[in-house]
């Protein structure tokens, strides 16, 4: 019995003196905790394990994933991703797919037909438009971005930062006209940032960058199954226990120099978790933050962030033929940009009947509103000829909200230092930060982040 006790208390002394341990009253010790297991927090939380750091992994949702979102068709098993659609052909894609075991393939998607319909966001009406040749125009775009290597990077930015980053996106425009023709294109492949010609001419950058650009010419990175939720099925197998699912901070009693101490609320119950280390990658609006015992400094930094939103949704009974496709225009906009809130997108998928409709606005809007403007929208084009009427209502197979999408600040704020000093808040309070806002909302161009810039300090 004696040698029994002791082995067992040798054994917990052994644990907890690695960080794995559970103690009685449930606590869970870890080297790092990290809070939101979609792109950045995955890749971390695999990462941090491959190196023998301790981790615990926390989502709020039942899956791991974030802006992944995968529809299996129960009737055919046919998968539709109608949230993140490619990857980067690149060394850090091939690198963390190998490790999770999934297998891919490079390809150039079609979005629907080569022909689509250019339709007002508000009336569904067509509009005469005509899909410039954006070639020349890509290479003047690529010229420009090139002045500020640094951006494919992160927000590292010359200082001082130039007036022209600076510039609504709809001016820099004007001043560089050449730029025009490639507009249309960049403004569908960087979907989700709202209200486009009035952002900073630095956000369009990030989002539209010199690795898509060169991607659209030579082909993206996708999984060979045509399921993009692999990479998080896989990743969940390999770290087990060490993540919590529909899980939240609900109070942070410590985070200072000498460690972190979060309580959780998971669906078996409260847990304390005790780690050395805490690494948010959720967005870091106040309103996801506030059970993180944020102090002065951070509330006045993280609330200067305002947001786009970005909702994506697979509907069927829309009375729309196959291999329907349309853009949204706007008949009166500077190169017919469209307004948003709007529709910005339909295009068909793989499953015979269900369509992917993208929205976005300029803010965060209720979802009940979303999904009675996009109701309401192929409505519009059921009177006006471009669907059939069909009986009963579109219904939605899918829907998800990508709010908050885009975080950014003002253009004031930028020139005044802002991502110097986010970038500052690296390690304060032992908290690490990844994730879009501190990037750009590109899964291959954090993972490269988050390796470069923020698991080296973390893992130290
Ligand atoms: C519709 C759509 C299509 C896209 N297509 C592409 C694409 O084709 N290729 C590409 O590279 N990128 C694409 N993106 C962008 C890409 O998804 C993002 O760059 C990337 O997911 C951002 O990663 P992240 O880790 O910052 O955030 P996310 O992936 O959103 O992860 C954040 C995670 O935190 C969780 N969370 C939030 N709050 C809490 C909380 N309080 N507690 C615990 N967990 C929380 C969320 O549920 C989520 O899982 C797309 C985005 C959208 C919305």
């Amino acid at each position: 019995m004696f040698w029994k006790a002791r082995t067992a208390l040798l054994a917990c002394w052994l644990i907890l003196s690695f960080g794995l341990c559970e103690d009685s009253d449930k606590t869970i010790f870890r080297d790092i905790a990290i809070i939101g297991g979609g792109a950045s927090g995955t890749y971390s939380a695999i990462k941090l394990h491959d190196q023998g750091k301790s981790v615990i992994l926390i989502e709020k949702e039942e899956v791991l994933g974030g802006h992944t979102n995968t529809y299996r068709d129960p009737r055919t098993n046919t998968s539709v991703d109608y949230g993140v659609m490619v990857f980067h052909d690149q060394k850090v894609v091939k690198d963390y797919f190998k490790r999770l075991n999934v297998s891919w393939v490079i390809t150039r998607p079609e979005f629907g037909s080569s022909t689509p319909n250019y339709l007002d966001p508000k009336t569904a009406k067509s509009i005469k438009f005509t899909n410039p040749d954006p070639t020349s125009a890509l290479v003047a775009y690529a010229t420009e971005l090139s002045r500020y290597p640094k951006l494919e990077q992160g927000f590292f930015l010359p200082d001082p930062i130039p007036s022209d980053l600076l510039l609504p996106f709809g001016k820099f425009l004007e001043k560089y006209p050449g730029i025009a023709n490639a507009t249309f294109l960049a403004f569908n492949y960087g979907q989700g940032l709202g209200d486009y010609l009035k952002q900073p001419a630095l956000y369009v950058f990030k989002n539209f960058g010199l690795d898509i650009i060169r991607d659209i010419a030579s082909g993206f990175l996708i999984p060979a199954s045509g399921n993009n939720y692999e990479i998080y099925a896989h990743a969940t197998k390999i770290l087990g226990s060490d993540v919590l699912l529909k899980s939240v901070v609900v109070d942070t009693p410590r985070r200072d120099e000498d460690g972190v101490q979060l309580i959780i609320r998971t669906p078996n119950g409260t847990r304390k978790v005790n780690a050395n280390k805490l690494l948010i990658t959720i967005p870091p609006k106040l309103e996801n933050l506030n059970k993180f015992a944020l102090d002065r400094h951070e509330t006045k930094l993280f609330g200067k962030f305002m947001n786009t939103g970005y909702y994506t949704c697979l509907v069927n009974n829309t009375g729309l033929a196959q291999n329907f496709t349309s853009y949204s225009v706007s008949p009166d906009t500077q190169l017919n940009i469209p307004n948003l809130p709007g529709v910005y997108n339909i295009v068909p998928t793989a499953i015979q009947g269900v369509f992917d409709v993208k929205y976005g606005s300029p803010s965060t809007l209720p979802d009940s509103y979303v999904k009675s403007e996009i109701i309401s929208y192929i409505k519009k084009l059921q009177a006006g000829g471009l669907a059939e009427r069909v009986s009963g209502e579109p219904n939605f197979v899918a829907f998800k909200s990508h709010a908050p999408f885009e975080l950014t600040v003002s253009p004031d704020d930028i020139a005044n230092g802002f991502y110097k000093e986010l970038y500052a808040l690296q390690g304060y309070r032992n908290t690490w930060y990844t994730g879009a806002a501190f990037h750009t909302q590109d899964s291959a161009m954090l993972w490269n982040f988050t390796r470069a810039y923020v698991l080296p300090r973390l893992s130290d």
